[in-house]
């Protein structure tokens, strides 16, 4: 752990470069007078570009901060330097602010309230991004690293997920400072840099020093959530998709074993057939469709929204619940908002086409609903197969979140906030289907949200980890408005 301030650590470099040797003095003299005359000129125009939001937040993907499982392949220098760049460009927020590296490279910042009896907020984001997938380059409309701007939208990796969540963040604060606002209840941020490979080194960690430091959130605040547009429960309606919940994330492996040898004299069945059997039986075999919190309270709300019949089944929730859990199901954008999904996603066995293995292995990732527990899951899967010759284990897990109350502080301040850059979007508590670092910040608030206010389309939540992400300048915009509203209505302590 290292407490530093980028900022400061820039000057002193500069000043150390510039002490003078004995008797260069002089020289070093019209050296400075260059430089300040280099300067003079070089500022306006470098103050002329990246004037504009939109404009940072180019300059920011341009930064090849990606996180890759193999981490002796990330490059750290990247974010030594997307740090650097934004200590340099929010000079107010790194200046005023407790600043800390955490691990080097995740950053904690923590703005003093004037009331130290109310409980702090927390707002999280993460600056490393996902890589692109080899040979899909040629299917985004811009290189994803160039940072182009086209008619108003910024093509490239981590528009979405998630440097505008950094850096919306940032100017929402830059600007709160130079109007000289003070907030009542401090405000702390965490920026992980490695969110896309867990979180270990920066979330993890982030969390740890927040712990050192005492800090009790009454609320905290994730990446996560958007303003959806159009979306299949309630088309034509803008929903602000307030996360108070996310999926649980599992993957168990199946192992097989069996004598093997030589091809030419198989066995009536080997390490392979009874694997494949048992993810047949598993893939046949998929979880209850049910409507579960916060889904219930959201078609609750939409109700209101809704024509007839809906109307009339979502406001009867007691009785048509598994009816509509049915329908959800069918559709593959609701699916994982009403039941547990399964997945086959690894394969791995043989060494030669004429040698029949001795084991054979498979791994299936679950995403659990809100109630749903990994004993549960072993126990049905293990049913399923009913094979005692098939060994299932379960990878490291770690705890989520419970489901945050959507009658709380923190949701009455984020919906508020987004009513006021969205007065047309219904806000709703939501499931969000991924994981985010938020579950490293488990034990330390209270309520857990995710959202940013940026407003997406179908087509631009499949972008996220995919081919094309891009932001429009008016989605970032509101969401620094959003960020901005967020920020006050934790800061005024309501
Ligand atoms: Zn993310």
């Amino acid at each position: 752990m290292l407490k530093s301030n980028a900022l400061k650590n820039k000057k002193s470099k500069i000043q150390q470069r510039n002490t003078p040797s004995q008797g260069a003095a002089k020289r070093l003299q019209s050296v400075t007078w260059w430089a300040v005359l280099v300067g003079l000129i070089i500022l306006p125009i470098h103050l002329s570009f990246g004037a504009s939001p939109l404009d940072r937040l180019a300059t920011a993907v341009r930064f090849k901060t990606v996180s890759s499982q193999d981490t002796s392949k990330i490059d750290y220098r990247a974010f030594a330097e997307l740090n650097e760049f934004l200590a340099s460009t929010y000079p107010k927020t790194f200046e005023q602010l407790d600043v800390e590296y955490i691990n080097t490279y995740s950053i904690l910042l923590r703005w003093a309230g004037s009331d130290p009896s109310q409980n702090p907020v927390l707002f999280t984001a993460h600056t490393d991004v996902v890589p692109i997938e080899i040979g899909t380059e040629d299917g985004w409309q811009h290189p994803p690293f160039a940072g182009v701007i086209e008619n108003n939208n910024l093509y490239g990796r981590g528009t979405l997920d998630d440097k505008q969540g950094v850096l919306s963040l940032l100017e929402a604060t830059e600007t709160l400072l130079e109007e000289g606002y003070q907030p009542r209840r401090t405000l702390v941020f965490g920026f992980g840099h490695d969110e896309e490979i867990g979180g270990g080194n920066g979330a993890a960690a982030l969390a740890e020093r927040m712990r050192e430091l005492n800090l009790s959130f009454d609320w905290m605040v994730d990446e996560g959530g958007f303003v959806v547009r159009d979306t299949p429960l309630l088309p034509g309606r803008d929903l602000a998709m307030i996360n108070v919940a996310e999926k649980g994330y599992v993957t168990l492996t199946l192992t097989t074993q069996a004598p093997g040898g030589h091809s030419s004299s198989p066995a009536k069945t080997g390490a392979i057939g009874t694997l494949a059997r048992a993810l047949d039986r598993i893939e046949s075999n998929p979880f209850e469709p049910k409507l579960v919190e916060p889904m219930r309270s959201a078609l609750t709300m939409m109700a209101a929204e809704m024509s007839q019949p809906e109307r009339f089944l979502f406001n009867n929730l007691w009785l048509f619940d598994s009816l509509i859990a049915g329908q959800m199901a069918k559709d593959t954008t609701t699916q994982p908002m009403v039941r547990t999904t399964t997945a086959l996603t690894m394969i791995n066995a043989g060494i030669k086409e004429n040698v029949i293995p001795q084991r054979a292995e498979a791994k299936v990732n679950f995403r659990l609903l809100p109630g749903d527990t990994v004993d549960m899951l072993i126990a049905t899967i293990t049913e399923i197969v009913d094979d005692p010759s098939v060994v299932i284990t379960n990878d490291r897990w770690m705890d989520r979140p419970g489901v945050a109350d959507a009658n709380g502080n923190g949701f009455a301040v984020i919906s508020a906030a987004t009513a006021t850059v969205y007065p047309n979007a219904l806000a709703i508590p939501s499931l969000l289907q991924a994981t985010t670092d938020t579950r490293h910040y488990v034990n330390l608030a209270k309520d857990q949200y995710r959202f940013h206010g940026n407003s997406i389309d179908a087509s631009q939540a499949r972008s996220v980890h995919g081919t094309n992400e891009y932001i429009s300048e008016r989605s970032y915009n509101n969401a620094i408005a959003v960020a901005r509203g967020m920020l006050k209505g934790a800061g005024d302590g309501l």
